[in-house]
C-alpha cells in the first residue's frame, strides 16, 4: 500500500481528554470541560422539544441541496440561496475549499497559531503552506500579504481568531482586502461571530458584494450549541460556490441537522441570552485575572486565552485533578498559556478558585 507521503508526518486529531476517562482517573463525580467552546448553557429549548419530530424519515436520504435550511439561512443574512455552501460543521468546508483550490505546487497563507484544521488540509494535498506568526495575538494582515505570490490559492482569515480570541477590525480587515489580488480566494472564519461585540467589528456579509473572492464561515457548534449535530456554513459569490460543489458530498448534512439549524435560528432569543451571559461571565474572568496579574488577550469570543507564570501543561494538569478540563497552550503553539471556554457561572468561580491555589503554589517556589 502506498498512501501519500505527506501523511507519513502526520498525526490524527487528537481530542481533549474523555469527560468519562477524567472521572475515573481522579475519582471525581463530576467534571467540567472547557476545552472546544461549546456552549455551556446547551443548545434551544425549542429544539430539544421538537426533537422527537425530527427524527422521523430517517430512511430517506437528506435533501441534499437542504434547500428549506438554504433558504431560512440566506433570508436570516440577507444573501442569495445560491451563494450557501453548506457542510458537515465549518470544517468541512474548509476541507471542500482546500480539495477545491489546493494541489501540489499551489500556496496557501494563514497566521500561526490558528485553527489548526487550515494547514491540516492544505498539507494533505500537497500544497506549501506559509505560516505567518502573530503579533500580539493579531494576524499580521501586511505579512500575510507579502506572503501572496502567484502560485497563492487560499488566504485564511479567522475573526475572531481561535486560540487567541481578538477579533480584526473593519478598517484594518478592509484596507487588506483591497489588496489581495483576485487570483486569491480570501476566506474569513467566523466560527465565534455571535460573540462579537465590538463596534468596529467587520460587516463581512457586505463585503460579499465587494468582493468576489471572499468566502465567510460560520456555524451552528459554537452559540448555537449545536457542535454533535455537525452543520456549518459558507458564504460566497455564486460563482465561487459553484466552483466548491462539486467537491462536496452530495448528502453531507444530515436531515435531523438540517431540521436543527432552522429551529436553532428561528429562537434568537436564546442566542441573545448565550451572548449575554457569556460577556458577563467573561469579563468576570478578565478581571479575576487582572487582580491576580494574568496577562490575556482581550477576546471577542467564548473563550479568554491566559498567559500564566509556569507551563500551560503544567496548569492543564492541576486543573484536570480539579475536574476541569482546559486546553494547554503548549499543544497550541502558545507556550505558557491556557484556552478556557468561558463557562457557566458558579464553575468560573470554582476554576479561578483552584487557578489560584495552582498560582500561589508555583510562586511560593
Ligand atoms: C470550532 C471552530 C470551527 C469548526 O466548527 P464546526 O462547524 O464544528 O466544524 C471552525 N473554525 C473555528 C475557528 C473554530 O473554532
Amino acid at each position: 500500500m502506498k498512501a501519500k507521503d505527506i501523511l507519513k508526518n502526520m498525526k490524527p486529531y487528537k481530542p481533549g481528554k474523555g469527560i468519562e476517562e477524567v472521572k475515573k482517573e481522579f475519582g471525581l463525580n463530576r467534571i467540567v470541560k472547557l476545552a472546544s467552546n461549546e456552549n455551556p448553557y446547551g443548545f434551544s429549548p425549542v429544539v430539544e422539544r421538537e426533537l422527537p419530530k425530527l427524527i422521523a424519515d430517517l430512511e430517506i436520504y437528506p435533501d441534499g441541496y437542504g434547500t428549506e435550511v438554504r433558504k431560512k439561512v440566506a433570508n436570516f443574512i440577507g444573501v442569495e440561496d445560491r451563494q450557501l455552501i453548506f457542510g458537515n460543521g465549518s470544517d468541512e468546508v474548509v476541507q471542500i475549499i482546500c480539495r477545491t483550490f489546493l494541489e501540489p505546487g499551489s500556496n496557501t497563507v494563514m497566521a500561526s497559531p490558528t485553527f489548526p484544521q487550515y494547514r491540516h488540509n492544505a498539507l494533505i494535498e500537497g500544497a506549501e503552506v506559509r505560516e505567518v506568526p502573530l503579533v500580539d495575538g493579531h494576524h499580521d494582515l501586511e505579512k500575510m500579504l507579502q506572503n501572496i505570490d502567484e502560485h497563492t490559492r487560499v488566504l485564511w482569515i479567522c475573526t475572531p481568531n481561535n486560540p487567541t480570541g481578538v477579533h480584526i477590525d473593519q478598517d484594518t480587515l478592509q484596507s487588506a482586502l483591497e489588496r489581495i489580488p483576485e487570483h486569491v480566494l480570501v476566506v474569513i472564519d467566523e466560527a465565534y461571530y455571535e460573540y462579537l461585540e465590538a463596534e468596529n467589528a467587520f460587516d463581512s456579509i457586505a463585503a460579499l458584494n465587494e468582493y468576489p473572492n471572499l468566502i465567510v464561515l460560520r456555524t451552528f457548534s459554537k452559540a448555537y450549541g449545536l457542535a454533535g449535530l455537525r452543520i456549518g456554513f459558507g458564504v460566497g459569490h455564486p460563482d465561487v460556490i459553484q466552483i466548491l460543489e462539486p467537491s462536496r458530498e452530495p448528502f453531507n448534512t444530515s436531515t435531523v441537522a438540517q431540521a436543527a439549524a432552522i429551529l436553532a435560528l428561528d429562537d434568537q432569543k436564546f442566542i441573545e441570552e448565550t451572548v449575554e451571559v457569556n460577556h458577563r461571565n467573561k469579563k468576570a474572568l478578565m478581571s479575576f485575572c487582572e487582580e491576580i496579574g494574568l496577562p490575556y488577550y482581550d477576546s471577542q469570543a467564548n473563550f479568554l486565552l491566559i498567559h500564566l507564570p509556569c507551563s500551560g501543561d503544567e496548569m492543564f494538569e492541576y486543573l484536570l485533578t480539579k475536574g476541569f478540563i482546559v486546553r494547554s497552550g503548549e499543544a497550541l503553539g502558545l507556550p505558557n498559556t491556557i484556552r478556557l471556554t468561558i463557562g457557566k457561572k458558579e464553575d468560573m468561580q470554582e476554576i479561578q478558585e483552584a487557578m489560584k491555589q495552582k498560582l500561589a503554589s508555583v510562586q511560593s517556589q
